[in-house]
This record gives structure tokens, sequence and C-alpha cells, in this order.
């Protein structure tokens, strides 16, 4: 048997006090660089060009609707889960110029076509939002999996992550509403991630291994040694640990066989009662992906602009038809959002829509907890009901 370890299995350390290098190097090789950054109250996610941008001593305080951060005494840089935004409006921007036209006679010409796709770095990305990064690769069409339906369109998005680098970090303080154990997608980086670099940070350093060719030269060019067996049984420890703290949980089988057959409930009526259409679930969501595009003109210069925005299927606007809005109640909006998500995502894309990372209970203003939803209708044993499908149950 041979001792050489595979470059997956290989580890590395790299000092605290080097993270700057790492985020030089990133800037050198000329990527906007994207890291957890504290900002009115929150960890959002923001271009940064030193290390000393990262938030660093402070913690996270998540539950049903409510979010507050407090200073931390262990002084660590990532001791906080996510915040309310992710790489995906990076991707795939909250709105979007998709192009100019002006008149030219009796037609249109086109002026300009969308922007250039930027080249990020991204660090700090939580293994919860890259599981999301692989669901959106296959709602925008560059998934290996050839089984879904596939966007030719998409060519921002897709160049976009292309050309991205993916520097992950291991939840080892998973958040209040954190349920990833329960999706398989934390709260560590496995072998089913795409990631570049995963780092587990640890009080003096970062133990640090490769998940692609990219990785691992970026690797190469930092001041990086080998961890010693104190370091590497450390990260194992607090990685079961982290496990072991998950805020929520949820069976994710289960949520999707009682939700394809729980069509009518009583438990819609009672969360219609307490949802305010807000759509900030879907807002923070990193796997949802709906959109609405909108024309503006300008008389002055005979132009026409069309943007894309996030749209939200709690929106009643949203779901307008020809004939008027086809889901017209909270209830039926609710519903389909849940039954999305938790179940009928499986037959259109293969995988749930769901990562776990626990956005959707922490900025729901009123605190509704898709894990309780889903528990709740799940506990139900008289459902009988047959599957149907959104379009089918509209009202
Ligand atoms: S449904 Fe909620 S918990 Fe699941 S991925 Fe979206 S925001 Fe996260
Ligand atoms: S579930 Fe909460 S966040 Fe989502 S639309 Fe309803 S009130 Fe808003």
């Amino acid at each position: 048997m041979s001792d050489v370890k595979s470059v997956a299995e290989q580890r590395w350390f790299l000092p605290k006090s080097s993270l700057g290098d790492l985020v030089r190097k990133l800037c050198e090789q000329g990527y906007t660089v994207i890291a957890p950054v504290r900002r009115d109250g929150v960890i959002t996610i923001l271009p940064i060009t030193e290390a000393a941008d990262i938030a660093r001593g402070v913690a996270d305080e998540q539950d049903g609707g409510h979010y507050r951060l407090h200073d931390d005494p262990e002084d660590k840089y990532f001791r906080y889960s996510v915040g309310p935004d992710g790489p995906k409006r990076y991707f795939f921007p909250p709105r979007q110029k998709l192009f100019t036209m002006h008149v030219a006679g009796d037609r249109f010409e086109m002026d300009t076509v969308g922007p250039e796709p930027p080249k990020y770095a991204f660090i700090g990305v939580r293994p919860c939002d890259l599981a999301a990064i692989a669901v959106q690769d296959r709602v925008f069409g560059i998934a290996s999996d050839q089984s879904t339906f596939r966007c030719e369109t998409e060519t921002y998005y897709q160049q976009t992550r292309l050309q991205s680098l993916l520097i992950a970090v291991n939840c080892t303080r998973p958040g209040g509403t954190c349920f990833c154990d329960s999706q398989n997608t934390g709260p560590e980086v496995t072998e089913h991630h795409l990631f570049d670099v995963a780092m587990t940070e640890l009080r003096g350093g970062f133990v640090m291994r490769v998940g692609s060719d990219k990785g691992r030269a970026l690797i190469d060019e930092l001041p990086v040694r080998e961890p010693n067996e104190a370091e590497l049984e450390l990260e194992e420890l607090r990685l079961i640990r982290a496990r072991e703290h998950m805020g929520r949980s949820l069976d994710p089988q289960q949520a999707r066989d009682a939700l394809a057959k729980a069509v009518e409930h009583p438990r819609w009526d009672e969360v219609a009662e307490r949802c305010l259409s807000c759509g900030n679930c879907t807002m923070v969501c990193p796997t949802c992906f709906c959109s609405t595009v909108t024309d503006s003109s300008d008389l002055a210069s005979n132009k026409v602009t069309r943007h894309r925005q996030w749209e939200s299927c709690h929106t009643l606007a949203f779901t307008y038809v020809t004939s008027g809005p086809s889901r017209n109640n909270t209830r039926s909006r609710y519903r389909q959002w849940l039954r999305h998500k938790l179940s009928t995502w499986y037959e259109q894309f293969g995988s749930s829509g769901c990562v776990g990372c626990g956005r959707c209970i922490t900025w729901c203003p009123v605190g509704i907890d898709l894990t309780e939803e889903a528990a709740i209708i799940a506990a139900d044993r008289t459902l009988t009901t047959t599957h149907r499908s959104e379009s089918e149950v509209c009202s």
C-alpha cells in the first residue's frame, strides 16, 4: 500500500498571519475578492482588498425572525454562520441590465448587451452555499449532470461562475437556524461539493485542502507548511462538534413524501394567517431563481433598456397570467413555495431545492420556520391525497 497521499487527502496549514498573502495573491491574479464583512449590523459579503476587511472577532445569534451580532472573545475570522446574502447575487445579480436598443427608422437596433462577466474569488463560502451554487448551476445551465434542462442563454451566469474561484470555510459554529447536516450539504466541505480550496479555522491558522487544479496552484504560491497531528485532530473534533450543534433538523425524505400528498391540508390556512407575503424568504434563499423583466424607454434618446430583477413566488403579481393571478391567496403561494423547495424540486432538478442554510427562517419577519411546517405536515398520519402538481391546484 502506498503511503503517498492523493491531492484530495493532502492537508496544508496557513498561519493566520498569512491570510493577507492569500488576499494579495488573489488581487494580483486579477480577481475581485469577495469576503464576509461586518456592515450595518449583519455579516454581508463584499469586495475587499486586504485581510483586515474580513469580519473578525464577531459571532452571530440566529433564530426565527431574529439576527444579532456580538463581539466574540475568541477573535476568529469565521465564528459566524451565513448572513442574509451569499455568492448568488454575484453570479445572478438582483437587478441586471440585459440589453439596450435604439429606434432606427421603423425598427430597433441593439446597442449594448449586458455587462462583461467579472472575475471573482470568494473567501469564506460555506458548504451550504457551495451546495446552493451547484443547484443554481443546474438551473443556469452549467451542471455536469445533463439530465436536467439546460439554459443556453445564461452566458453571464455561466462565464462568471466558470472563471470564479471558491475558497470555502468549514463551519465550526453552526447558526441557530442551520440544518445543513440534515440536507447532507454541510457543515463540512466534502468531495461532493464543487470548490477550489477548503479551510478549517483553528486558533493559529487554517488547515487547508484543495478541490481543483486552480486551488492547488494557489496553495503552491502561499507560505504553507504541513499541519501537525494535534492540528488535524483539532480540526476533526471541531467538525464533529459542529454536527452536534445544528440549530434545526429536517427529514428530507419524509418532508418530500408528505408534501407531495399534502395538497389540501389545514396547515396551509394556519401558516397563511401569519405569512405576510413579503417574499423575504425567497430574497435570502441561495437557490431561489425566479425573476421578471422590466423595460424602460427614454424618449429623448429613443432608447429602450431591459432589466432583469429577482422576483418572488410569494407576490401576487408574479403569479399573474393572462386571465389573472394563478395563485390568488397567501395560502396557495406559501404552499407552492414550500412544496417546490422540499418536494417537487426533485422532479424538476433531481435534488432538493433546500440546502439547509436557515436564512428563510432567520429573515422571515414573523419567524415562520419551514422545518417546523414540514414536520407538522409529515406528522399527520391521515395524509392520503395523491400528488398533483401546483399548476393543477392553483388556488
Ligand atoms: S429554503 Fe430556506 S433553508 Fe432552504 S436553502 Fe432556501 S433559505 Fe436556506
Ligand atoms: S414565509 Fe415569512 S418571509 Fe416568506 S413571505 Fe411569508 S412572511 Fe415573508
